[in-house]
């Protein structure tokens, strides 16, 4: 039996902690402070680290929980040379085996270029750091719009059911933009106002899953009519193919204010 926590860090991080037996696994441990508070709390000892890229806001914890817990540290290397405190680098698909969970590793490049998700097949989770995020995807940093299409394409391919655990919680200013790119699409609206009540709430709004973002994250929506209108009227011009709506979109969504 594995639980699944989101410790939240920062402003808008969540810290996701899968525990299993007494053990945890920590993804993109950006406060080590939060983690080992949890860690103490349960009465838990750390297993293993993953990591998804090199930004400082999921690696600050690192060097802090290394040194005290001798744990493998997992993560991309094409980002080995940013990311000092790696002992184990991964390639695009690698498989991981940590807490009584095995993941498969996607190489997603695009918010950083050596950027990998995590996703374990079996209980359907996926960890995608900050590549899709609920209704929306992340900053390029690094890679082209090209590149972050293709691999939220590739995370889109993953089945309906998988969980989509992604680091920040920026949905509702990301359903704030999809909703000026799509304002009658009612997957968006439901999508809307149950995240407004998460929030009134105080929980999160993650995880959601492959199959709802295929209904209401324009970034995974650049072939359907509405979106591409939305965009062409935006940019003003005629978008020659799902690409460039999808690198309009990303534009348009960098200097957008709710
Ligand atoms: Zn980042
Ligand atoms: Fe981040």
């Amino acid at each position: 039996m594995t639980s699944i926590h989101a410790l939240p860090a920062f402003a808008d991080n969540y810290l996701w902690t899968l525990v299993h037996d007494g053990g945890a696994v920590v993804v993109d441990p950006g406060d080590a402070a939060v983690v080992q508070r949890f860690l103490d709390d349960e009465g838990l000892r750390l297993e293993a680290i993953l990591v998804t890229h090199h930004h400082a806001d999921h690696v600050g914890g690192l060097a802090e929980l290394r040194a005290r817990w001798h744990v493998p540290v997992y993560g991309p290397r094409a980002e080995a040379a940013r990311i000092p405190q790696l002992s184990v680098l991964l390639d695009d698909g690698d498989t991981v085996e940590a807490g009584g969970s095995r993941y498969k590793v996607l190489a997603v490049p695009g918010h950083t270029l050596g950027h990998i998700a995590y996703h374990d097949a079996e209980a359907r989770r996926l960890f995608c750091g900050d590549t899709l995020f609920s209704a929306g995807c992340g900053r390029l940093f690094e890679g082209t719009p090209a590149q972050m299409q293709q691999s939220l394409q590739r995370l889109a391919a993953l089945p309906d059911a998988t969980a989509v655990h992604c680091t920040h919680e920026y949905t509702l200013a990301n359903l704030a933009f999809a909703m000026a790119v799509e304002p009658h699409n009612p997957a968006l609206q439901t999508r809307l106002a149950e995240a407004r009540a998460q929030r009134a709430a105080g929980r999160p709004t993650l995880p959601s899953t492959i199959g709802d973002e295929k209904r209401y994250n324009p970034f995974l929506r650049a072939a359907v009519p509405a979106v591409r209108s939305a965009a062409e009227l935006h940019a003003g011009e005629a978008l020659a193919n799902d690409g460039a709506v999808f690198a309009a979109l990303r534009r348009w969504k960098d200097g957008f204010r709710s």
